[in-house]
């Protein structure tokens, strides 16, 4: 026996029981709440105590404090009309797979702590990569193949991390080293590049005039820093950028890659996943000159965050750069090289048993559900893209690539075309009706040459789990009639 108040089975049961009916009633009733909270910042703080309990306290006492305190106090992402930043796609078979891990509780940081967690890991992948088109070198039966990283910053952490190992392993210093990606980037890449002691050396390459990298920029860009004595290593193909889903020209970007012998990273966060409908492969040209890619099933693929798939050509320079082996760790498999132990292709030891989400989702939907989920968020970007351009109080403030449409209200003057669209989305996301967010992108002229400074541009980015074209005209209406 414990000593410790553990939940006795039958109580465990009835009150899991209970939670999933108030998740399938929270998602069954999330489209009628108001998509924004109308909270203060310290509203919820002031709410709780500042000590933890005690002793324990009855479960009816904190199931009402989640009603009462924390509902309210929530951004409402699954609502139908949610359209912020990018859909982070909660769906049941793969809210019924984290439970079933969070269940099963195992570390599969080795193969040996949990072999069903590692194989099957490598497995989905293989299946996930092959619905995508990828390439087979990025698959498991050769050099390379596929891991789950929680987010796709620390995908593209991963990858820099292997690219800076393998140029230091070649005779280049740190200090040398230099990192490339375009201006519209994720700042993950930024960020990634600190992390590795490399934020002296990242260059942000300009866009043309669909905001996509201009490879021949890079390719100057490259030329100059090696006539000025540094060692460019890493290159970041965007494939959906995060402000206008802008894809960077990787087949171009690769060929200054491969003669500068930089390892390319694709990141395809949130448009990579639209490559598992055939009519949209080409999104993923050029990815066969890629060492590592990545797109995340957590934005678009209907598994609950976080799921952020990381496939690699070549699996070795990561392993390289991050095996460490404490006796602690050490295992007879292992050593044979016999398996893939998977905390040597990320930066955490322990990892939680993620595969079995997207496993669900895979055998649930099957490829062709899937590809029924991204075709409905690029008909409804294809709906929203026809109504800005129908409406000339609007324009599109960038060319529309995927399931994201960006636009604002048309001004002459700059300053006060920015004030009128910034008072837009704050009335919009403050009508609970749905929820925008926002970027900043120049002005385009009518051939889409950049021709000013970046203005405010609204974001409306589909592909939710439970968005209907019903509910994006619902919400169109909406920001027409307050367009003023
Ligand atoms: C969303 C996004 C990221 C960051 O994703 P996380 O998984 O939250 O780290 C990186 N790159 C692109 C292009 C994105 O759209």
């Amino acid at each position: 026996m414990t000593t410790a108040p553990h939940l006795d089975t039958a109580t465990f049961r009835a009150l899991g029981h209970a939670l999933v009916d108030r998740v399938a009633d929270y998602l069954d009733g999330v489209g009628d709440l108001p998509v924004a909270p109308s909270v203060r910042p310290g509203d919820l703080t002031a709410a709780l105590p500042a000590q933890a309990p005690e002793t324990g306290e009855p479960w009816e006492a904190i199931l009402a404090d989640v009603d009462r305190l924390i509902v309210p106090g929530l951004l409402h992402w699954q609502s139908p009309r949610f359209f912020g930043y990018f859909p982070a796609n909660a769906s049941g078979p793969a809210i019924l797979g984290e439970l079933l891990s969070a269940g099963l509780g195992v570390q599969g940081m080795l193969w040996a702590t949990s072999p069903a967690c590692t194989e099957l890991e490598t497995v989905v992948l293989d299946w996930l990569g092959r619905a995508l088109g990828l390439p087979a070198r990025f698959l498991s039966t050769g050099e390379g193949g596929g891991v789950i990283q929680g987010t796709a910053s620390e995908a593209v952490l991963v990858a820099i991390l292997a690219a800076r190992d393998r140029a230091l392993r070649s005779g280049a210093r740190l200090d040398q080293l230099v990192v490339f990606a375009s201006t519209e980037a994720h700042s993950s890449v930024t960020k990634g590049a600190r992390i590795a002691g490399l934020g002296h050396g990242v260059r942000l390459v300009g866009v043309d005039g669909a905001l996509a990298m201009d490879a021949d920029a890079l390719r100057a860009a490259v030329e100059a820093e090696r006539a000025a004595g540094r060692v460019p290593c890493f290159v970041c193909a965007t494939v959906g950028t995060t402000s206008s889903t802008a894809i960077d020209p990787v087949a171009a970007i690769g060929a200054v890659a491969q003669a500068a012998g930089m390892w390319l990273h694709v990141d395809g966060a949130f448009a990579g996943s639209a490559a598992i409908c055939p009519e949209q492969r080409h999104l993923l040209d050029g990815v066969e000159r890629a060492d590592s890619v990545c797109v995340n099933p957590h934005k678009w693929l209907l598994t609950n965050f976080d799921c952020s798939a990381l496939w690699l050509a070549d699996r070795r320079p990561v392993v390289d750069a991050l095996a460490i082996t404490p006796e602690y760790l050490r295992h007879a498999t292992s050593e044979r090289g016999a398996v893939i132990d998977y905390r040597d292709w990320q930066v955490p030891l322990g990892r939680r048993f993620r595969a079995l989400k997207l496993w669900f989702v895979l055998r649930h939907y099957g490829v062709e559900g899937l590809r029924a989920h991204v075709r409905d968020g690029l008909a409804q970007a294809v709906w929203v893209e026809a109504a800005v351009r129908a409406d000339p109080r609007f324009e599109l403030a960038a060319p529309r690539t995927s399931a994201l449409v960006c636009f604002r209200l048309v001004d002459d003057d700059p300053e006060r075309g920015d004030a009128r669209n910034q008072a837009l989305l704050a009335a919009l996301n403050a009508s609970g009706a749905l929820y925008l967010s926002h970027t900043r992108l120049p002005a385009r002229d009518a051939a889409g040459a950049l021709t000013g400074p970046p203005r405010h541009t609204l974001r409306l980015a589909l592909g939710g789990a439970r968005t209907s074209l019903a509910d994006v005209q619902a919400a169109w209406s909406v920001i027409a009639a307050n367009a003023g």
